[in-house]
């Protein structure tokens, strides 16, 4: 008996190399493999949890405990498509971690564990992707980093139709590709993204977007502050003394860390230590998910772009390289 690991991402592709693999090893030790950013949307869980009962295969769900907004404010960067390593750390370094060196995370659920067959499913096991011949460019680089582990990517090996397998189990395909998204990653909302995509977020989830242009302004704000409170460049003798900086960081992690975990909060009252500071140094840095001719484009100026009929790229979709990136 062989054990096999579908990576499985809650998109429509994974459900398809899970069917593939369940049909043609039906005696196998098979796991779907769930690596949660908890930053889903909540249709993704309920796609995940159908696709566990229908295919009657065990579901391991692994969390590292931070969604990417968690992860930004705790790293003080915000990520954008060039630079940020929210896929590596949610991603493939809990995943890693786990199949290369038994390394459990913060979290871990199973769903229908009793279909698993045999505890040890990692040893020896065959590692499947749901990546079809849109996404071929990925494969390369997804072998590269789970050698010695045999990879497979069914979707390209053979001619599978990914929403025939769906009407055949009757499942609903998650609703973010009824909004038009290509992924079903992190409820639309990926740092990675550009400005067609997050138009369409405008579009179709008018509060996420709402939220997730609230969140970078204030990440922006913060990781600004934070560089700041750091900057060695600053002259010696016009630099924050050490004492002092602590406490600014204190003040700075008291003003947002509720925020950034709960959704409820509001940031606390925060004056930006540039505010007091000689003028040459009295500027907010500007940082932003996205990038227009290779600056930063906040998303509320976007939205200004999108309001006002100005000019945005629609083809600029960018997104999600999960499972691609090297660790
Ligand atoms: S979908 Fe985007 S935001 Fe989410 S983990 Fe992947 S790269 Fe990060």
């Amino acid at each position: 008996m062989r054990n096999r690991i579908i990576f499985f991402s809650g998109g429509k592709a994974s459900f398809a190399a899970a069917d593939w693999v369940k049909k043609n090893h039906p005696d196998d030790n098979i796991v779907l493999y769930f690596t949660d950013t908890l930053w889903e949307n909540p249709d993704l869980y309920r796609f995940n949890d159908e696709a566990s009962d229908k295919l009657q295969l065990p579901l391991l769900v692994h969390s590292s405990g931070l969604n990417p907004m968690q992860l930004m404010f705790e790293k003080k960067l915000v990520f954008n498509s060039m630079i940020g390593d929210c896929s590596k750390i949610l991603k493939m370094k809990v995943s890693k971690d786990f199949l290369k060196k038994g390394i459990k995370p913060a979290a871990e659920s199973w769903r229908n564990q009793e279909y698993l067959r045999d505890e040890d499913f990692t040893t020896d096991a065959v590692l499947y992707f749901g990546i079809g011949f849109d996404e071929m460019h990925r494969e390369g680089a997804i072998r590269k980093n789970w050698q010695p582990f045999q990879v497979e990517m069914p979707l390209i090996d053979h001619n599978i139709w990914k929403d025939e397998v769906l009407k055949e189990y009757d499942i609903k395909q998650p609703v973010l590709y009824d909004y038009g998204f290509s992924h079903n990653n992190c409820n639309g909302r990926c740092v990675k993204a550009g400005q067609g995509h997050y138009k369409l977020l405008k579009t179709q989830m008018p509060d996420v977007f709402q939220q997730i242009m609230e969140q970078e302004h204030h990440l922006k704000i913060c990781v600004s502050a934070y560089r700041y409170i750091m900057d060695d460049k600053v002259p010696e003798d016009e630099r924050i003394p050490d004492d002092v900086r602590e406490q600014m960081l204190q003040e700075l992690d008291d003003a947002y860390r509720d925020y950034f975990y709960d959704r409820a909060k509001r940031p606390k009252t925060y004056i930006h230590p540039a505010g007091s500071a000689v003028q040459k140094y009295m500027q907010i840095k500007q940082y932003a998910f996205m990038k227009r001719d290779s600056k930063p484009l906040p998303i509320r100026d976007l939205r200004d772009e999108v309001d006002n009929d100005g000019q945005i790229d629609l083809f600029d979709i960018g997104g999600c390289g999960c499972f691609v990136d090297a660790m």
